[in-house]
């Protein structure tokens, strides 16, 4: 048998991580893949890629690659923190609920202070009263702020939401630490470089995700901070994130990066949300929970609805209260498939919806 029976080609919106890889990462994978070339990142293509980044961010930044994205985020915290220092995120913020208390792990016991958002945005007051509440030694000190770009909730910061926070950062003796496991998509909304809202903002360090971009695996840890870069390779390599054959991690982001394709298909993606919120405009019984600028839709449904769209086969998550329902879009996305599912939740809410139907298993 050359392929599980059960494979099921039809497209989900369940993560944009459930696409696979986009061409220009495959092919990179590909060129990398002929002859031998030394390990743990002293090949070309690891120079490449961090000199790709560089010129990306038109600065010397220092760029590491790891697996995935809880280490990426968690490394880079314990890089700003000592163990009795905290970091200021966002309540619904991924390091906080999604990564297993990594952070801390990592950090040897840095504490998350978690704030409310206000659509998966920080806030300068809000890091303010968080990072000023206390001052004394029986509280973990404040050390490091965390924003998530695009937030976890499908909206995004503007250069100037984060330059608001960076200031507030400085003026506090914060680092600022970027989590942009959809970095990608953020820009694509955005249209400024990708300087002006990292480094040019205040951001010290930056999670930059290739996974939901299109790669297989790897995300890239981007110093604009050097100083804080210090040893760096050391915790990548005792958390077990050093890969020996870097090459592979590396070259994919040099297929993504050389010819725009990252922030071609973080555009596709977008226009793919965007599309199913436009299809849903007018659907009644559903509301949409956040403004869609990114590859996220967020939609309150009623559960029976939610059970209905289920028994259709459609696969989706529900982590955001009673009803909610997240659909992402991926690099990949086929316009025809997003239709079907637009279609589909239309059919359901037009229905009446029968309160007993259960989700298939
Ligand atoms: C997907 C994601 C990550 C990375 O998750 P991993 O599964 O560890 O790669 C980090 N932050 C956010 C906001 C994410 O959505």
């Amino acid at each position: 048998m050359d392929q599980p029976e059960t494979l099921d080609l039809a497209q989900q919106f369940g993560s944009d991580n459930y696409a696979g890889i986009c061409p220009e990462a495959w092919a990179a994978m590909t060129q990398a893949n002929q002859g031998h070339a030394p390990a743990y990142g002293d090949d070309p293509w690891t120079s490449a890629a961090a000199d790709a980044f560089r010129s990306l961010f038109e600065c010397d930044c220092e760029v590491f690659f790891t697996f995935n994205g809880t280490a990426a985020n968690s490394l880079a915290l314990a890089s700003l923190c000592q163990s009795f220092h905290s970091v200021i995120c966002s309540d619904i913020a991924h390091i906080e609920t999604d990564e297993c208390g990594a952070p801390e792990f990592f950090s040897n016991g840095a504490k998350l202070i978690a704030v409310p958002s206000q659509d998966g945005r920080l806030t300068p007051d809000g890091v303010r009263v968080a990072a000023t509440r206390r001052d004394d030694l029986h509280y973990p000190k404040p050390k490091a702020v965390s924003i998530t770009q695009a937030t976890e909730v499908g909206t995004v910061y503007s250069p100037a939401q984060v330059a608001a926070i960076g200031a507030t950062c400085r003026e506090l003796g914060l680092h600022l630490h970027m989590d942009g496991a959809r970095f990608a998509n953020a820009c694509a909304t955005l249209g400024c470089t990708p300087a002006e809202v990292t480094w040019k903002a205040g951001v010290d360090v930056l999670c930059f995700g290739g996974t939901k971009n299109g790669m297989a695996i790897g995300e890239a840890v981007v110093f604009f901070n050097r100083a804080l870069a210090q040893d760096f390779e050391y915790r990548c390599k005792q958390a077990g994130q050093l890969a020996s054959k870097m090459r592979f991690l590396a070259a994919p982001w040099v297929g993504v990066l050389r010819n725009g394709a990252w922030l071609r298909h973080a555009r596709h993606a977008n226009r793919c949300a965007q599309q199913l919120a436009n299809a849903l405009q007018g659907v009644t019984g559903i509301r949409q929970l956040f403004p869609v600028q990114a590859n996220g839709v967020f939609i309150d449904f009623p559960p029976a609805g939610l059970n209905a769209l289920r028994a259709r086969g459609w696969r989706f998550y529900t982590f955001i209260g009673e009803g909610g329902a997240r659909f992402m879009c991926a690099w990949d996305t086929q316009p025809e498939r997003t239709a079907q599912l637009a279609a589909d939740i239309r059919a359901v809410m037009s229905t009446a919806v029968p309160a007993d139907v259960q989700p298939p298993d």
